[in-house]
């Protein structure tokens, strides 16, 4: 299987999975969502249920004080209105009461109201024989009030009513609220909010702020309050629903971020295996180029040298002609087995600079004269510009002299034969620019940031051909930021370009 193929396979794989991954989540959020809801929901209503239990026990727990007390208080000597108004006094949560005997005699209130008769009607209309025998409490309503009635022993003892007594105890609304609702409901309860609702439906106490809160749910109270409910309120975004909703957003974000990791990861490793390979490919280039790059100058020396040898050059000018090409060839050797050694030290980071500081013109001459025999032999036109009192700057030498020839020898790889070359110097920011301009076949702008790369050749080289290992700038580039300083390229396809290095100034002490 190729290698391509297996990396479509783990991809897809990889892909897969992520995508099973992802609706797996999902489906099991979408579940978990659901379930999630059902429970926030009972313990809301468990919370609420909890606190009509509370409430209808308090209302039950004072309606018995008070019918106890009264029934005290019927059983003493001397019992009367006047006892009740007592007994009214001490019992605010009340705001009416009615004692009337089995034969319909009203001893209490003493004067009674058109709303009384009705009151007490009522209560009498609801009271079965039963109920006068067995004693007891039951709730009913009349006129929208809840009355408590309840059977209690008469007095005894001279000019004392006969008992049973009914008793008929309304509650006040206000007391309730205040006394009971305000005492069980009330207190800090987070952000939502419990409200009691009247039998019309009508807001009788909340307990904290109803502002943009909504009803999550009602439970009706007990006997004591009938048709009266206690509702939840949630402020918005508060509800099991919205807290559910927020969750399940969180979740899908967190999934969706690990799916980008994942497909980043892949992106990544592909980006990443894509350039191993293509350093592999340059890599074989490089040991392909070099071989050629040193097999052409050294069976050029063969060939002249065994010519010499054999002594067939009669003519003294052909004879120097060829002492001159062996001398250029075994100075390009040297050039290309420097490149690829100095290559190597800087690729196992053994590679060091001897700066000292010093002028910069013996080294560009020096550069410059082993090239004038090449340049001319091949009809270029050097035009040098060296700038009178350039600043000294703090350079290695034959690192420095290194790094101009491969740019003087791509100037000349990369043109067409009798082009000009110019090499100029000139101080700049208390430093120095070196370049080297052609005009040969130019670089395009896509690749004038990749050329600097290790083993990096515009196009192919076969295509191109013209040989070359690739590491020159890279070498370049090296040196000249070992000089704390940079290079830059300007060129146009088909025009030419231009390499500038740039030296800083040495810095104050440097040696
Ligand atoms: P060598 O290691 O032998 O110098 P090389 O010349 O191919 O090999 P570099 O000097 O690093 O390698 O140059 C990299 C590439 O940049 C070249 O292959 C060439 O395509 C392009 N290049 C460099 N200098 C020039 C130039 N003056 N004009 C046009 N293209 C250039
Ligand atoms: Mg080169």
């Amino acid at each position: 299987m190729s290698a391509r193929r297996l990396h479509v396979l783990i991809f897809g794989a990889v892909f897969a999975a992520a995508v099973v991954l992802a609706s797996l989540g999902y489906l099991s959020l979408r579940r978990w969502e659901h379930a999630a809801e059902l429970q926030l929901r009972e313990q809301a209503r468990d919370t609420v249920t909890m606190a009509a239990e509370k409430v209808e026990m308090a209302v039950v727990r004072a309606e018995q004080d008070g019918v106890a007390s009264l029934q005290a208080a019927a059983l003493a000597p001397g019992f009367g209105p006047a006892a009740v108004d007592a007994w009214r006094a001490a019992h605010p949560l009340f705001d009416a009461v009615y004692l009337c005997d089995r034969d319909g005699h009203v001893l209490y209130p003493v004067r009674v109201s058109p709303d009384d008769v009705q009151s007490i009607a009522a209560l009498r209309g609801e009271i079965s024989e039963g109920f006068w025998e067995r004693g007891g409490r039951r709730h009913l309503e009349a006129g929208g009030r809840v009355i408590l009635a309840a059977v209690i022993p008469g007095a005894s003892g001279p000019g004392a009513p006969p008992g049973p007594l009914l008793l008929g105890l309304r509650r006040d609304e206000q007391t309730l609220r205040r006394d009971v609702l305000a005492q069980v409901l009330g207190g800090p309860e987070g952000k939502s909010a419990l409200v009691v609702l009247d039998g019309r439906g009508r807001s009788v106490f909340s307990s904290g702020s109803l502002e943009s809160a909504a009803p999550v749910l009602t439970v009706p109270f007990g006997e004591a309050l009938p048709a009266w409910r206690v509702a939840l309120y949630q402020p918005a975004g508060l509800s099991p629903r919205d807290m559910v909703r927020r969750q399940t957003v969180i979740f899908m974000a967190a999934f969706a971020l690990l799916l980008g990791v994942i497909g980043a990861g892949l992106v990544a490793t592909y980006r990443l295996q894509r350039r191993e390979s293509e350093i592999a490919r340059l890599k074989s280039d490089f040991v392909a180029n070099v071989s050629h790059d040193l097999k052409t100058p050294l069976s050029l020396i063969r060939m002249f040298a065994e010519t010499l040898e054999m002594d067939r050059v009669p003519d003294e000018r052909r004879r120097r002609e060829y002492y001159g090409v062996i001398t250029r060839e075994s100075e390009r050797l040297t050039r290309l087995i420097d490149n690829v050694l100095d290559f190597s030290r800087i690729e196992s980071g053994r590679q060091r600079y001897d700066l000292t500081v010093g002028p910069i013109e013996p080294i560009v001459h020096d550069v410059l004269d082993s090239f004038r025999h090449p340049l001319e032999q091949r009809g270029f036109t050097l035009d040098v510009g060296i700038a009178p009192d350039l600043p000294d700057v703090a350079v290695d030498a034959e690192a420095m002299k290194q790094a101009l020839a491969n740019l003087l020898d791509n100037a000349m790889k990369y043109s067409a034969d009798r082009g000009k070359i110019t090499v100029v110097a000139r101080a700049e920011q208390g430093g120095v620019a070196l370049e080297v301009a052609d005009q040969g076949i130019g670089i395009p702008v896509a690749e004038q940031e990749r050329i600097f790369e290790k083993f990096y050749r515009v196009g192919r080289s076969e295509t191109q051909g013209r040989r070359g290992s690739g590491v020159g700038l890279a070498l370049v580039k090296h040196i000249v930021e070992a000089h704390h300083g940079r290079v830059t390229v300007e060129s146009r396809p088909g025009e030419g370009s231009r390499f500038t290095l740039y030296l800083p100034a040495p810095e104050p002490g440097a040696v």
